[in-house]
């Protein structure tokens, strides 16, 4: 008996999205800075055990930082499975996610470079794009991901030490990446970022991370005007909450963790798996005419 296409394939499943992954309230937990996706409760998915490759960056060359845990691992592994050879940057204080998101691209037969390193230094960022571009033979895809974010309740709280260490982290790193690695960029290649609905409806509590991520979505804006002609995209991601190390290491309060996600459409938060497709899609081929967009993954709430 003939079967026609859809028959033939396996039918995806209809998947409810409030139900889909956990709802607040969630116990209460507390790591130091930078935290480890591997002690959260619960666990979140980065796409370990569902996320499928169709070859769709096959032999692509990206260096994401922040991509040991939370979205840059999600991005990291996604980018393993569609073909491409991946490093990541880290803090060294996170070598054990490190290691697990290094497995995981290994596992694809792919190429993995692990370059722990301080983002805040302007060196050690001229040195993470050239070890990159070195180990992974060129580069393709640059994915500025990596971010500080602590929450303090009042202005009066944050000292000049840690506003200018969320400035160096967000703002001035990926300045410094781009710039060293846009030699390397050809026609075709991406840069993404990952800015955040606090770029657009800052958060009391989070006045200085909010100031640089309204930096991050203008960097991007701005830098595609200028790398249009040359053939490079650069385009944002705005998450809204997910559930990752940055959230209980300092990011957000126990009182809003415990109910984190639980007022947006969706009732609650998004797990970096959620936002693996949108990274791919940036650096693919088919998205040839973004650039210098917003692309938003927030559960309906927030605008990017
Ligand atoms: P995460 O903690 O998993 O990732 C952040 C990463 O930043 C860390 O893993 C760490 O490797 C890196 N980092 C921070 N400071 C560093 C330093 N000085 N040197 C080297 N590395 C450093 O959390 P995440 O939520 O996946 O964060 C990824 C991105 O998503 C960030 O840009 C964040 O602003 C953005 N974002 C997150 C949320 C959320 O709710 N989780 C919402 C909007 C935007
Ligand atoms: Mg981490």
């Amino acid at each position: 008996m003939k079967k026609d296409k859809a028959e033939k394939g396996t039918s995806a499943q209809l998947e409810d999205p409030t139900v889909k992954y956990p709802q607040p309230p969630f116990k209460k937990q507390q790591q130091s800075w930078p935290g480890l996706a591997a002690n959260m409760e619960p666990r979140p998915d980065h796409g370990e055990s569902s996320y499928q490759g169709s070859g769709r960056l096959a032999g692509r060359k990206a260096l994401i930082t922040g991509g040991d845990s939370g979205i840059g691992r999600a991005a990291a592994i996604a980018y393993a499975r569609e073909g491409a050879d991946v490093a990541i940057n880290y803090h060294p204080d996170e070598e054990q996610d490190a290691q697990e998101v290094v497995a995981l691209i290994k596992e694809e037969g792919r190429i993995a470079i692990a370059l722990p390193g301080d983002l805040r230094d302007e060196s050690f960022c001229e040195t993470l794009v050239q070890k990159a571009v070195e180990g992974l033979g060129g580069l393709d895809i640059l994915v500025n991901n990596a971010a500080r974010q602590q929450t303090q309740e009042s202005i009066l709280d944050i000292t000049s030490e840690a506003f200018d260490a969320t400035m160096k982290t967000n703002v001035y790193a990926p300045f410094w990446i781009t710039k060293a690695a846009l030699p390397h960029l050809k026609p075709g290649a991406c840069i993404i970022g990952t800015t955040s609905v606090q770029a657009q409806d800052p958060s009391p509590e989070l006045f200085d991370y909010a100031q640089t991520k309204a930096a991050t979505t203008n960097y991007i804006r701005s830098l595609a005007k200028q790398l249009g002609p040359k053939g490079i995209r650069v385009n944002g991601v705005a998450p809204g909450p997910i559930w990752t190390p940055l959230q209980v290491s300092g990011g957000a309060t126990m009182e809003k963790l415990k109910q984190f996600g639980g007022d947006t459409p969706l009732g609650r938060p998004g797990q970096p798996a959620e936002l693996a497709s949108l990274y791919v899609e940036l650096a693919d081929n088919t998205g040839s005419y973004s650039t210098g967009q917003i692309f938003g993954a927030a559960g309906g709430g927030g605008q990017p």
